[in-house]
C-alpha cells in the first residue's frame, strides 16, 4: 500500500469512531435520561481519546511526508488538507489542549450562572483565561497580520480580520439605513398575529411534508425534538435534524426545520462514499450556514413559498383558514429591534454579528480589556440600534460561544447570510425557469444547482474559491442588501 492509501485507511478508522461518538452525542441531546449523563461523558471521552491517539501517532506524520508529491488532484487536495490540519494541531502542546478543555468547561458553568444572575463579575475571570488561552494559541499557530486570523482559520479557512473588517464596514452603513426603513414599514403596517393553537402532531406532519418536498431524503435522515435545534450527520446516509415546538406558533418549529434541512441537504449532498475524507466533508461554517439560511430565509420566508404552502398549512391548521399568503409573508418578515441575537429577524440579525466581531477582534488584539467588555458592548449596541441594554443577560452575557472558548466563530453567521443571498441570486441567473419552479413548490432544480456548485466539492475548494466559481465573485454585500431591500422595503 502506498502512503496515501494508508492515510485513507486511518481516516476511515477515525471516521468510524467519530460516527459512534456522534450517535452518543445525538442521543444525549434528544433521549438520554438525566442520570445517564455522567457515564455518557466517560463513553464519549474514551472515544475522543482513541481518535486523538489515531490522529497523533507518528505513522500519520510519516505517511504525510511520503505522499508529498501525489499527482492525483483529489488525493493531493486531501493530503494538503490533512497536512494543514495536523501542522496546526501539532503546534499546540497536549498539556495545553487538556488545560483548555478544563478552562472552558469551568467557563461554561460560570457563564450559565452569570447569565442567570446577570452578573458579569462571575464570568469575568473565566473569560479572561479563555481570551488569554486563545491569544496564546494564535501565537503558537502563527499569523501574518492579526492574531484573530489564526482563530478564524479554525472555522473559515482563508478568512482574515482585515478582509472581514472591509466586508462588514461596507455592509454596516447601508444595513443600518435599511433596518431603519424596514422597522418603520413594519410599524406602519402591523401584521396579523399568528398566535393560535397548533397541536404538535399537526406541526410534525406539516414540517415533514415541507422537508421532504425540499429534497431531504428521509430514508437517509430523521427529524427529532431537541431543546437546541441542530443538524448532525452521524454517519454516511444518516443525517439527523432536530427542532423544538411552540404550541402557540407553528412557525417556530417550521423555520427551525427549514434551517436544519438546509444544513442536512448539504450533508446529504456531500459524496457519501468519501465521508471519511476532506473531499467528502463540508468546507466551512460560513458555507454551511449559507445552505441553512438559503432554505430558511431566501426560500421559506418568500411570498412564492407561502403562495404554494399556505393551502397545505391550512389543511393541518384549520385556524389559518381565513389567512392569505400575503398575511403570512408579512407575519414572518417583521423587522424589530431586539436585544437577543437568536431572536432577531433577518434584517436586524447582522447588526448583532458586526458588534461581536468588532469586540472579540479587539479582545484578541489586546485593544479592549475583558473588564471593559460590558461597557464597550452596551455603547456599541446603543450606537448600532439606539437601544439601551437593560442588563448583561440581555447584553454581553447572552451567547454561549465565548464560554466554550470559541472566538472567531461569530463572523461565520454573517458570511452565511451574505453567501446565501449570493448563491441564490447566482442560481436564479444560471437556471432558466427556476423562479417558476420555486413558485410551484418544485425545488429539484435549485437543489441540483447547489449540489453541483457547493455540495459536490466537499472540502476541495476553499470558501472563497467556491464562492468565486459558483457566483463569479468573492463574498460581497450587494446581493444580500438587494434581497433585504426587495423583501423589507418594497
Ligand atoms: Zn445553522
Amino acid at each position: 500500500m502506498n502512503a496515501y492509501q494508508d492515510l485513507v485507511k486511518r481516516h476511515e478508522e477515525i471516521a468510524l469512531l467519530q460516527a459512534c461518538n456522534a450517535l452518543l452525542s445525538w442521543d444525549q441531546e434528544t433521549n438520554l435520561p438525566a442520570k445517564g449523563v455522567a457515564y455518557r461523558a466517560q463513553q464519549r471521552a474514551a472515544l475522543s481519546e482513541k481518535v486523538h491517539e489515531l490522529k497523533t501517532s507518528e505513522d500519520v506524520t510519516r505517511w504525510l511526508d511520503a505522499c508529498q508529491d501525489d499527482s492525483d488532484g483529489e488525493a493531493s487536495a486531501n493530503a494538503q488538507w490533512w497536512r494543514h490540519a495536523y501542522e496546526r494541531a501539532r503546534k499546540i502542546p497536549a498539556s495545553m489542549v487538556g488545560e483548555f478543555e478544563e478552562v472552558t468547561s469551568l467557563g461554561l458553568a460560570a457563564w450559565q450562572e452569570a447569565r442567570e444572575k446577570s452578573d458579569f463579575a462571575l464570568f469575568q475571570p473565566h473569560l479572561q483565561k479563555i481570551v488569554d488561552f486563545n491569544r496564546q494559541m494564535a501565537d503558537l499557530w502563527g499569523y501574518e497580520e492579526s492574531p484573530y486570523d489564526a482563530l478564524l482559520e479554525e472555522y473559515e479557512r482563508g478568512a482574515t480580520a482585515k478582509n472581514l473588517a472591509v466586508l462588514f464596514a461596507d455592509l454596516k452603513g447601508p444595513l443600518v439605513e435599511l433596518v431603519e426603513a424596514a422597522i418603520a414599514k413594519s410599524a406602519d403596517q402591523p401584521p396579523r398575529s399568528l398566535q393560535g393553537d397548533y397541536p404538535i402532531e399537526a406541526q410534525q406532519a406539516f414540517n415533514l411534508e415541507v422537508c421532504q418536498a425540499l429534497g431531504f431524503d428521509l430514508d437517509a435522515g430523521r427529524i427529532d425534538t431537541a431543546a437546541h435545534p441542530f443538524c448532525s450527520r452521524l454517519a454516511p446516509n444518516d443525517t439527523r435534524l432536530t427542532t423544538r415546538y411552540d404550541l402557540s406558533d407553528f412557525t417556530s418549529s417550521l423555520f427551525g426545520v427549514l434551517h436544519e434541512t438546509g444544513h442536512g441537504l448539504y450533508e446529504q449532498g456531500l459524496p457519501q462514499d468519501k465521508h471519511a475524507l476532506p473531499s467528502g466533508t463540508s468546507i466551512s461554517l460560513g458555507i454551511h450556514e449559507s445552505q441553512s439560511r438559503l432554505w430558511e430565509n431566501q426560500i421559506g420566508r418568500s411570498r412564492a413559498f407561502w403562495e404554494h404552502w399556505l393551502p397545505v398549512a391550512q389543511k393541518h391548521f384549520p385556524s389559518l383558514t381565513d389567512w392569505t399568503p400575503e398575511d403570512v409573508t408579512r407575519a414572518v418578515n417583521q423587522a424589530e429591534r431586539t436585544f437577543i441575537r437568536v431572536e432577531a429577524d433577518e434584517v436586524t440579525y447582522d447588526l448583532h454579528i458586526l458588534l461581536r466581531f468588532e469586540l472579540e477582534k479587539q479582545l484578541i488584539e489586546g485593544t479592549l480589556t475583558v473588564a471593559d467588555l460590558p461597557e464597550a458592548w452596551n455603547a456599541s449596541f446603543k450606537n448600532l440600534t439606539n437601544l439601551t441594554v437593560p442588563d448583561h443577560a440581555h447584553g454581553c452575557l447572552q451567547d454561549i460561544h465565548w464560554s466554550m472558548g470559541a472566538l472567531g466563530y461569530f463572523p461565520t453567521y454573517s458570511l452565511g447570510n451574505l453567501n446565501a443571498a449570493q448563491l441564490h441570486a447566482a442560481a436564479l441567473e444560471q437556471t432558466p425557469g427556476l423562479s417558476d419552479d420555486l413558485a410551484q413548490g418544485n425545488y429539484a432544480s435549485l437543489l441540483h444547482w447547489l449540489q453541483t456548485n457547493v455540495h459536490a466539492h466537499g472540502s476541495q475548494l476553499l470558501p472563497d474559491e467556491l464562492m468565486t466559481r459558483a457566483t463569479g465573485r468573492s463574498t460581497d454585500k450587494t446581493p444580500y442588501l438587494e434581497h433585504l431591500r426587495e423583501r423589507y422595503i418594497h
